[in-house]
């Protein structure tokens, strides 16, 4: 199926991230939120995100403008019924998101394509609650979207050959790479990253090392770019604990359980960089460690 059109449904920073990225790749993009200011905020992101791919010189201005011009808002949710494909990119919350699709369904084409960006939910749940489980799949952008090479492609149960095919044509289309998972919790990137990361907390709790050990021995020592609380406080600490818990319940087994010092760390309202505080504090210039 050739896909023009693609209503994004969310214009939160996954979402502004997703209309970006669709757009300079010539896809007309309609996104929509339920809030005003979460549309004008995404379109002022937007804006400066591919200004700095400008002054980069990896877009040209004129890539820049044409891409801009190809970007609607609205905040009437059935204004997407025209388009080829949906990428739901809205709050992480099974009745908000079984809302849109509800709303959405009567509207939409009988050949158009839903998707969820979502992180833990299950696709073939939200899938079996359309009337397209078949044109169902779970389209998981990593952020910063624009960033980011990866997409990991999610087949729900009832996903068939036609809608994975035209996903992955979207992908290639985006310049970017998929890589396929089964429908299990937390799919392949989180399944592995968020028990390394709980481990690091771990490792911090039981006083293995500190903070500083711990990430300049992963950096160092395995080469990552970033040591695992760095990245736990750059993710958001109550976002891996939530994924944690996704893991835990769905798959029944102790290795998941959350580390007390993670839920801590929640429960103090500590939760990275968008608090300002986890396992560092960002008030001062310079990053220094909470423990
Ligand atoms: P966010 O909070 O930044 O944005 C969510 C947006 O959805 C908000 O602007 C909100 O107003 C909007 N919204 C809520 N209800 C809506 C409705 N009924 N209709 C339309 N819009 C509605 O969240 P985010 O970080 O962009 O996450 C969005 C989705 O992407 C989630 O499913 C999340 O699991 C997934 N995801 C997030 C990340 C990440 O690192 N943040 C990575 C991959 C996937």
């Amino acid at each position: 199926m050739d896909i023009k059109r693609i209503g994004i449904v969310g214009a939160g920073q996954m979402g502004n991230g997703i209309a970006h990225v669709c757009a300079l790749a010539g896809y007309d993009v309609l996104l929509s939120d339920v809030r005003d200011e979460a549309l004008s905020e995404a379109l002022t992101q937007i804006g400066r995100n591919m200004d700095r791919q400008v002054s980069r010189e990896k877009i040209s201005q004129s890539d820049r403008d044409e891409a801009m011009e190809r970007i609607g808002t609205t905040l009437k949710l059935t204004d997407l019924g025209p388009t080829d494909l949906i990428i739901e990119a809205a709050t992480e919350r099974e009745d908000i998101k079984n809302a849109i699709f509800a709303e959405l369904v009567p509207v939409l084409k009988p050949e158009t394509i839903l998707t969820s960006n979502t992180s833990s939910i299950s696709i073939t749940r939200l899938a079996s609650r359309t009337d397209r489980p078949e044109r169902f799949m779970g389209f998981h952008f990593m952020n910063p979207v624009p960033i980011m090479q990866l997409v990991e492609l999610i087949r729900g149960i009832a996903t068939n050959e036609d809608t994975y095919n035209a996903c992955q044509s979207v992908v290639t289309r985006l310049d970017k790479t998929s890589a396929t998972a089964e429908d299990f919790p937390a799919f392949i990137v989180n399944r592995i990253l968020m028990p390394m990361i709980n481990e690091a907390v771990y490792t911090l709790y039981e006083g293995v090392g500190t903070v500083t050990s711990i990430d300049t021995s992963m950096k160092l020592g395995a080469n990552h770019p970033m040591g695992p609380l760095e990245l736990a406080d750059f993710i958001g600490l109550d976002t891996c604990l939530a994924i944690m818990n996704v893991l835990h319940d769905g798959l029944a087994d102790t290795k998941y359980r959350p580390c007390p010092l993670l839920t801590k760390y929640v429960e103090a309202g500590w939760l990275g960089r968008k608090t300002n505080r986890g396992f560092y504090d960002y008030r001062g210039d310079t990053p220094t460690p909470t423990r």
